[in-house]
């Protein structure tokens, strides 16, 4: 089933918010093999909406639509359907009785809210749940349209709402099913090299995706049964898997963080981490993850040398005479957290993220990676690419990547 997204917003054609729902619904109605043929934004303006509600039913099997749906007098969205579709907005009592119930919280409100009480005739209501505003689904034209607020989390919990409603309508058919490998893999161009024969089978449309220090092979199929699907992807991946072997760390949307921690329970081990250039990014990453504190003791963001030295125990002959951004720096800085937060492991990072700071021999971008543990102590040094943000990111990725790959030998794995 093919469909489409319209996100409607002025703020989003302008520049002031970005896009997220549109990222959200195609990746959560990619899971449930329906393929999102084409994402549109439009102003808040009736006669866009309409028109672009029409262009949609013209040319797939139904259309999303978020945002347009608040309180104010330039959330028109109601009306963009109405006119799109030629129906009436009808006052829901039920809906004005939850708007009374919902803004009595509040001292004092207008009467404009009760705007969010009308709905196109003939819709099913989807009830507000985080927020004031109802969302709607319809039949038009023998297509589904189902129109969802704008805010991020009430659209979220209101596409799950809507889920019965739209595998019901769009069950049977064609479907759409991805698998994403993601890789450490170096470069997007030796990926290709070594997948050539599969990125060229006919069953199956392979892609490859970079983003900064996580290259992902992503399978795409279209049939119309997933057993089949799930058969030439298992197929597929186990091929991947036999060539690239510990380069693919992760499927779909799990994370190399989670991953990471993943392997610290399953080992009932613990990290901690002392970051210079990457600023507590990895920090980050890693108690992004929800219970992360089972494995996570300690990180610091380490960035002048007085606090490699003071803090982390870093040798003043160390960083004055190979420099704060050096293999024998990140040894230390890795010694030093691991002794102060007992964890099992200590994990480094020094390096010049950019554009500034590079002096002779130490380019832009030069990163080194230190790791201690029990029975390891090792440094990496990494010459990465891009922007600050970039040299950033690729440093967390490939200090974490260094702990997995830890992880891994220790536990046996090939
Ligand atoms: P609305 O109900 O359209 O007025 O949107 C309410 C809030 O949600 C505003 O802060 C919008 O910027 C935000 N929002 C609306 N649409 C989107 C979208 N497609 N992606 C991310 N945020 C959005
Ligand atoms: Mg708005």
């Amino acid at each position: 089933m093919s469909y489409w997204i319209i996100t409607v917003g002025t703020e989003l054609v302008t520049g002031l918010t970005l896009d997220t729902n549109s990222q959200h619904i195609s990746e959560r109605l990619g899971k449930e093999g329906f393929f999102c043929s084409r994402q549109v934004s439009v102003p808040d303006d009736v006669a866009a909406i309409a028109e672009v509600l029409n262009e949609a039913l013209a040319s797939c099997d139904g259309t999303i639509i978020t945002g347009g749906l608040g309180p104010t007098s330039d959330d028109v969205t109601r009306e963009g359907v109405a006119e799109g579709l030629g129906l009436k907005l009808i006052f829901k009592d039920d809906l004005k009785a939850y708007l009374d119930r919902w803004y009595s919280r509040f001292e004092s409100f207008q009467d404009i809210v009760y705007r969010q009480a009308y709905l196109p005739e003939g819709t099913v209501e989807i009830p507000p749940t985080t927020g004031s505003a109802a969302g709607f689904c319809l039949d038009a034209k023998g297509k589904v349209v189902i129109v969802l607020p704008g805010p991020p989390g009430e659209m979220s919990a209101m596409l799950e709402s809507a889920m019965p409603f739209i595998r019901a309508r769009w069950a049977g058919g064609e479907s759409y099913f991805i698998r994403t490998l993601k890789t450490t893999a170096k470069s997007e161009s030796w990926l290709e090299t070594t997948l050539r024969d599969i990125m060229v089978r006919e069953d199956v449309d392979v892609g490859i995706l970079a983003k900064p220090g996580e290259i992902s092979v992503q399978l795409r199929v279209r049939s119309d049964g997933k057993e089949a699907v799930d058969r030439i992807m298992n197929e597929v991946e186990k091929e991947i898997r036999s060539r690239l072997g510990r380069l693919v760390f992760a499927l779909d949307d799990e994370t190399l963080a989670e991953v990471v921690g993943r392997l610290l329970c399953s080992q009932q081990m613990t990290l901690a981490v002392a970051e210079s250039c990457t600023g507590g990014l990895i920090s980050k990453l890693l108690t992004d993850v929800p219970g992360s504190s089972a494995y996570v003791k300690l990180g610091v963001v380490s960035y002048s040398d007085d606090a490699k030295i003071n803090l982390l125990r870093v040798s003043p002959h160390v960083v004055k005479g190979y420099g704060a951004v050096s293999e024998e720096s990140a040894l230390e800085m890795a010694s030093g957290i691991r002794r102060i937060s007992s964890a099992d492991i200590g994990v480094s990072v020094t390096g010049i993220a950019g554009p500034g700071g590079q002096r002779a021999r130490k380019p832009v971008g030069l990163v080194y990676v230190g790791l201690e543990a029990e029975d390891r102590r090792d440094a990496w040094e990494y010459n990465l690419s891009g922007p600050r943000w970039v040299v950033r990111a690729r440093a967390s990725q490939v200090a974490l990547d260094a702990v997995r790959n830890y992880l891994l030998d220790r536990a046996g794995a090939l």
